[in-house]
């Protein structure tokens, strides 16, 4: 059974109770201070919840008493919200997030606010204004990123501080930080997930999932995210299938399309960790078939238009007027405005803003923003095309294992390069799970899977069928232990 499988078991059984739980989780997260992964902690309205749950012996099911923590981009009623940003350093927004009122609904309990890069523009939660994160995989004297902008999310997954974490991912940041910590995570299709209360980066792109040890888990987790929200104009208005279900039913027997990966860039080690996991996939009588996915190397540079153009346009609205920083002593207007987003953006949030601008400005438009759209087209009609011919696509979710702490962070360019597998699927709206296939140098690999829009149960159902032949799931960073589940194990 998967850790939130067994968890539920234990709290319907009684053999265990949301407090203890909580307790415990709180022992695990305070243990993992040091990686910088919770920004923003709301341990005493957990508390409460908690109590709640073990008061109300008929909750139980659902999501009740489960310890969580939700990314920082996603607003919290009365909890601190900051998108990772000196901006908001101390905004608390009046209202929930939909997302996080349907988890808080189902019972959920979250301990506070997971650290990323600022307005999720990063690989490496190294742009956050609250100082990096680190991945539980290095070591001080090799510190190591856990990837981004999810970082936060997928450290505290990683680390077994928590069993599950929000995040989101506008052009890889829920696979790529999963990939580089070793855990699972679900980006869903566009539209699955309600984006309402979630802060904008780049509207078309931006998209809400789960990350946690398993697809299993995920499963679980999405379940309860998903579905039709009339507060968010892009919302899909589609069934949302029972994904355990699903996942006990199996994938049954997929064609699996390959593209090529002998691309520059790539790391050895990633390749023969993919190479393996498709084996796996192959002995479950799954078909692997060679497929050509035209435009692929043109999806970074799209994506590094299109982000930005987004990024300029949401972000105007940060002005040091209505809310968020506000810089002193200014004496007009244009200065307030200036100097309240000098001080509040940091470096790689203002550089994605003047490249947005730019693009966007009369007379460039054409050139780059429509251009870039039109690439976009190319994209989808070759995904579109591939599957006509397969179910399911494989890749690496990133072409490296995680990197060292401050090695791409005066090299944008080298960072953007760390997308060039994830950013495809979000400028078509695919949705795409990344799951530990192994190791390369003792680093955590991920296998990304990515299937036409709205098979999410489809995609579930493979990686869990993976994870049933696969232990990669349940590797331990060195020094940390697997989460408790049982009574005793709370205990100690
Ligand atoms: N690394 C990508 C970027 O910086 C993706 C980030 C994300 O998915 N939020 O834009």
């Amino acid at each position: 059974m998967s850790v939130l499988q067994t968890l539920r078991a234990g709290l319907a059984d009684q053999s265990i109770t949301a407090s203890a739980l909580l307790d415990a989780a709180l022992a695990r997260v305070t243990h993992a201070a040091p990686l910088n992964a919770l920004i923003t902690d709301s341990f005493s309205q957990a508390r409460v919840r908690a109590a709640a749950v073990d008061a109300d012996a008929h909750r139980t099911g659902t999501l009740a008493g489960l310890p969580m923590a939700h990314k920082d981009v996603f607003c919290t009623d009365g909890v601190r919200t900051t998108s990772g940003s000196k901006m908001l350093a101390n905004f608390v927004p009046p209202y929930s997030a939909t997302i996080v009122q349907r988890l808080e609904h189902a019972g959920a309990i979250s301990l506070g606010k997971t650290n990323m890069d600022e307005f999720a523009m990063g690989s490496s939660t190294e742009r956050s204004a609250f100082g990096a994160s680190l991945n539980p995989w290095g070591n001080s004297e090799n510190p190591l990123v856990p990837g981004g902008s999810s970082g936060g999310s997928a450290v505290l997954v990683a680390a077994r501080a928590l069993p599950f974490t929000t995040a989101s991912d506008t052009g890889g940041s829920i696979r790529q930080p999963a990939a580089f910590c070793g855990v699972t995570g679900i980006k869903p299709s566009y539209g699955r997930v309600s984006r309402y209360g979630m802060i904008a980066y780049a509207s078309s792109l931006d998209q809400a999932g789960v990350i946690a040890e398993s697809a299993a888990d995920c499963a679980l987790v999405l379940q309860h995210m998903a579905g039709f929200d009339a507060l968010d104009s892009t919302s899909v208005d589609a069934e949302v299938p029972d994904y355990l279900a699903a996942i006990n039913a199996g994938p049954g027997k997929l064609r699996i399309g390959v593209p090529r990966m002998d691309q520059a860039g790539i790391q050895a080690g990633v390749l023969e960790a993919v190479k393996q996991a498709l084996k796996t996939l192959e002995a479950q009588g799954h078909t692997l078939v060679d497929i050509d996915l035209k435009y692929a190397d043109a999806a970074v540079a799209a994506y590094y238009v299109i982000a930005p153009c987004e990024a300029s346009s949401n972000l105007s609205r940060f002005d040091g007027v209505r809310y968020g920083h506000r810089a002193e002593n200014c004496k007009t207007l244009v200065e307030l405005y200036e100097r309240s987003r000098s001080e509040g953006f940091g470096p790689e949030v203002q550089r994605r803003i003047l490249i947005g601008s730019y693009a966007l400005s009369a007379g460039y438009f054409d050139a780059y923003y429509l251009r870039a759209q039109k690439v976009r087209r190319l994209i989808a009609r070759a995904y579109a095309e591939a599957f006509t011919q397969v179910d399911v696509i494989a890749t690496p979710t990133a072409p490296t294992v995680a990197f060292g702490i401050g090695s791409t962070l005066h090299d944008p360019l080298a960072q953007y390069l760390a997308d060039v597998f994830t950013v495809g699927v979000n400028l078509v709206g695919l949705p795409a799970i990344s799951v530990p296939c192994g190791l390369s140098g003792n680093l955590p690999v991920g296998l990304q899977l990515i299937s036409p829009g709205f098979t999410e149960a489809k995609l579930l159902a493979l990686a869990h069928q993976y994870q049933q032949h696969s232990d990669h799931h349940r590797m331990l960073p060195p020094g940390y232990s697997a989460f408790p589940t049982t009574a005793k194990a709370l205990a100690s």
